[in-house]
């Protein structure tokens, strides 16, 4: 297939092929257009897939089309998936002129919660880091407009969080609005679905390579 056929706006396409993107990658070609018709996807894939683009580019070009606040959240498990996503949407939101923020341990407090407040379009982050966050400025971090979750890596996810899970992440779909669209990754879906349920509130659409 091609990028053309997938729905998505001409300068997306425009920049894509600025940045030599030639052809959508299987996951980027099954879930773009249901994310773009406004669907919840859980798609199973790996790193170097290509689903980073397969999340970024429905957010961005709804971005595009709507913009305000804090647009969309996405979680994942490690400081260096959360900079690596970064990266990307920076790139792929270029012509957009995308605003975002990274919130993960290891970084001051203070700097992330002010960063937070002048709601960048993205948010990317460690459950850990922004449920402390959540906890300790309540009222300050808002999330209560974002349109999209996304949840990266959701099985490393819920493997790295284990106990922790319920907590923290309680602690962040408490703040989060309950219309929304859930756009979830996983290399092993079948066994992270079972956790996930509830994670969706209307009927996802499914795909596995
Ligand atoms: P990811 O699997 O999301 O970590 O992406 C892996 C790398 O492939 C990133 O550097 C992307 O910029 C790049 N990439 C993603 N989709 C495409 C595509 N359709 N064509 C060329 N490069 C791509």
């Amino acid at each position: 297939g091609n990028f053309e056929d997938l729905g998505l706006n001409q300068w997306i396409l425009d920049h894509l092929n600025h940045l030599g993107f030639r052809r959508p990658s299987p996951v980027q070609f099954n879930c773009i257009p249901p994310a773009l018709q406004g669907r919840d996807c859980f798609g199973c894939s790996k790193t170097g897939s290509g689903k980073t683009a397969a999340f970024a580019l429905p957010v961005l070009q709804k971005l595009s089309e709507d913009p305000y606040g804090v647009f969309c959240l996405v979680l994942t498990p490690t400081r260096e998936l959360a900079y690596q996503i970064a990266d990307q949407f920076a790139l792929l939101g270029k012509p957009i002129n995308l605003q975002h923020t990274v919130v993960v341990g290891g970084m001051d407090t203070l700097q992330q919660a002010a960063a937070l407040k002048k709601r960048p379009h993205v948010v990317i982050a460690t459950p850990g880091r922004l449920a402390d966050l959540l906890r300790s400025s309540e009222g300050n971090v808002n999330l209560k407009k974002i349109k999209f979750l996304v949840l990266d890596e959701a099985d490393r996810l819920l493997d790295k969080l284990d106990g922790d899970f319920s907590e923290d992440l309680d602690v962040i779909f408490e703040a989060l609005p309950k219309e929304r669209q859930t756009l979830l990754y996983s290399a092993t879906l079948t066994d992270t679905l079972n956790e996930l349920q509830e994670l969706s509130t209307k009927k996802p659409f499914f795909w596995e390579a």
